[in-house]
């Protein structure tokens, strides 16, 4: 976490400072409702008015997934979400459990901006390999070989924080 708040402007030490940031960032009042909720969620960026967020106590207790929540919050969508994707990860459409295709849309270049960064395997906004499967086989396949598993909820990548710096105008210090 200390790596975070030196690479990153928004300051913040761990999520719920993040969520008083993302609080100011809005200047609403950003809901975080815990334990009651049915699945994780959030809107992407801001919608007007409360800013609601879902996670569940499984979410909650995942560091990474409260972090992948509030980025949708702060405005970002899946990193499989990317207009030239399909360079990059195979959509298995066959393995998708009906009804949840929606979350393998792909988005122009003006909705997803990549802030010049390359295509990240290891962002926390990548879903992983199995992500709303039907059958147990896998749903998202790497096009490369890349030695780990995608879909990681441990932390931000670098490329993570690269892209949040650029979105919110914050300088890497040296
Ligand atoms: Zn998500």
């Amino acid at each position: 976490m200390g790596t975070l708040t030196v690479l990153n402007c928004l300051g913040y030490t761990g999520a719920f400072s993040l969520y008083s940031r993302a609080r100011r960032l809005f200047q609403h009042e950003l809901l975080a409702e815990i334990g009651r909720v049915l699945r994780c969620f959030s809107n992407v960026g801001r919608t007007g008015g409360a800013q609601e967020l879902g996670l569940t106590s499984y979410c909650i207790n995942r560091y990474g997934s409260i972090i992948h929540e509030f980025l949708h919050a702060l405005g970002f969508h899946h990193q499989h979400s990317t207009h030239d994707r399909d360079n990059w990860v195979e959509i298995i459409w066959d393995n998708i459990e009906p009804g949840f295709e929606h979350n393998f849309k792909k988005y122009d270049v003006a909705t997803v901006t990549q802030f010049s960064e390359m295509y990240d395997y290891y962002s926390i906004m990548h879903y992983s390999a199995y992500a709303f499967t039907s059958n147990g086989k896998p749903t998202i396949k790497p096009l490369q070989e890349i030695g780990y598993e995608i879909g990681q909820r441990d932390g931000f990548s670098y490329t993570d924080i690269a892209k949040l710096n650029a979105m919110y105008g914050c300088r890497i210090p040296a």
